[in-house]
């Protein structure tokens, strides 16, 4: 296969910043946000009540919904973003919003004293050009509009090329930036299979700028292509996270965000803390309130209001997940909870609510990302044992430390080894902040103002304003030579 794209395509250095992504702020989005959070439903198989937060993440929420407290459940409210909606003066932002807002500053030269007042300077930011936006499966549509928005707000020409285990929102995205007509040729959608599709898009000599996400390995391939080409690129990949639990913890408000840092979206997010590791004093007492909960864990249809557990993306994840669940129970692993099946669903990709404990920091569910609804625990006695078992992993995308004592929590996030941290919680995101990792985790940031800089290139305004010559060579030298 081979990818197109016109060198120098359409995108518009000159074009003022503050109209680039209006329309798609605008209310054809907001509009079809219901009928976008069931397409991610049925096609991805998370829950519904998850794909219309990720709508909310996309788009902002709608005006009614954001003011009241929606049909969630009391410990799912206080979690990710919903934490701030009783109480705050305006809705949260989605991601169009909030980069469309960040880009009306991107007019503005900033000025720089260089100390010589033979010249002033100033320092524009220009678009990168072309970029090759290629995204995974388990966030389809806000994974996409993680890259499209910021993107398109520095005012580049976008190629996204979304996964092809789910494309559907994203190609629905395609026709909805036709619909508010986004000039032709600033935003395309190419769906499509990664070794063909991606793989020419991202090797294309029009492409100014490659941000990925996804697995390590599909990162690695997609670099080595971006330094034989020269490109600039962003990696977002992969994780093994780990919740540290001190003894001095809520124990009931640590059990929850336990289970919220890994059974949400069924496990299936890259920043999911999956090895937890509890202080060996509350070790029993947690572990007996992590069983009872988990085995509660509402787990059904994905398109049932209330459901907290959904099925597997395909049959290729599910067959992993078990797989790893049985290499486990194969090497003598101590199973809590969970490991098979629900014994309700008897069709379907749907694996319940996994935990091990005693796992030893060596094995292979300790280090490799399962990517499904499986806890790996052990314990610790003392923060620096805690700290150096949690930084024990290629992987450094994100950790997260609940404990009372402030000071702890403190030291703790700064001495993690990764890109995103919590104190008392798990996996809270917000548009605002910067996502992604170190080690094997990646490098380069989406989100907050680090996301939007990715898609810029800074020029330099240099003007000399004296009056007089520069005369390095000096004119009595000419004459001298006359
Ligand atoms: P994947 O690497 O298999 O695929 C990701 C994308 O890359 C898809 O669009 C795929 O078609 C494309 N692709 C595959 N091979 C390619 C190639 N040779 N050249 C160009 N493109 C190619 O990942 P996945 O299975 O879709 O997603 C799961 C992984 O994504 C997990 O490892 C997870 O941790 C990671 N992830 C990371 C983040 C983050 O922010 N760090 C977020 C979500 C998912």
């Amino acid at each position: 296969m081979r990818c197109c794209i016109v060198p120098g395509a359409p995108y518009s250095p000159q074009r003022p910043t503050s109209s680039r992504n209006d329309p798609l702020r605008g209310p054809q989005l907001r509009q079809k946000k219901t009928v976008l959070a069931k397409l991610e439903c049925l096609d991805n198989g998370k829950p519904i009540d998850e794909t219309e937060w990720d709508l909310d993440d996309c788009a902002g929420p709608h005006a009614a919904s954001w003011a009241r407290p929606s049909s969630l459940s009391p410990p799912l409210l206080a979690s990710t973003h919903n934490l701030t909606r009783p109480c705050c003066a305006r809705p949260p932002a989605g991601c169009f919003d909030y980069y469309a807002d960040l880009a009306e500053r991107l007019d503005e030269a900033e000025v720089v004293d260089v100390g010589m007042e033979e010249f002033k300077a100033r320092v524009v930011q220009e678009p990168i050009g072309v970029v090759a936006l290629v995204t995974p499966w388990n966030y389809p549509l806000l994974m996409a509009c993680w890259k499209v928005a910021p993107a398109l707000a520095a005012g580049c020409c976008a190629v996204l090329k979304p996964s092809e285990v789910c494309s559907v929102t994203c190609l629905e995205l395609g026709q909805i930036a036709s619909e508010v007509k986004l000039p032709n040729g600033v935003f395309n959608v190419i769906p499509g299979l990664g070794a063909e599709c991606g793989a020419a898009l991202v090797g294309c000599p029009g492409v100014h700028k490659v941000s990925f996400t996804g697995s390590v390995s599909t990162g690695r391939a997609i670099s080595m292509t971006c330094a034989s080409n020269l490109v600039p690129c962003t990696m977002e990949l992969g994780g093994k996270s780990a919740l540290i639990v001190f003894e001095d913890a809520d124990v009931d408000k640590a059990v929850e965000w336990c289970m919220f840092g890994v059974f949400w979206t069924c496990g299936q997010i890259c920043s999911a803390t999956s090895r937890l590791l509890v202080h060996e004093s509350i070790a029993q007492r947690f572990y007996r309130k992590l069983r009872e909960r988990a085995e509660a864990i509402r787990i059904g249809d994905p398109t049932e209001k209330g459901v907290r557990l959904g099925a597997l993306v395909n049959r290729g994840q599910y067959a992993k997940v078990l797989g790893h669940i049985r290499e486990a129970l194969e090497d003598g692993g101590t199973l809590l909870t969970g490991g098979k099946r629900p014994p309700h669903m008897a069709r379907g990709y749907f694996v319940e609510p996994t935990v091990f404990v005693n796992v030893r920091p060596g094995h292979r569910l300790w280090r490799t990302e399962v990517f499904g609804p499986v806890l790996a625990c052990c314990t610790f006695r003392g923060e620096e044992e805690a700290v150096r078992l949690a930084n024990d992993s290629e992987f450094g995308l994100a950790g997260a430390v609940c404990s009372e004592d402030v000071a702890r929590c403190e030291r703790v996030v700064r001495a993690l080894e990764c890109g995103i941290t919590w104190i008392n919680c798990s996996q809270p995101c917000f548009c605002q902040l910067p996502w992604g990792g170190v080690k094997r985790s990646g490098f380069g940031r989406d989100l907050g103002t680090y996301g939007l800089s990715g898609y810029l290139s800074p020029k330099q305004i240099t003007t000399y304003v004296s009056k007089d010559t520069w005369d390095w060579f000096p004119e009595e030298q000419r004459r001298a030579k006359l």
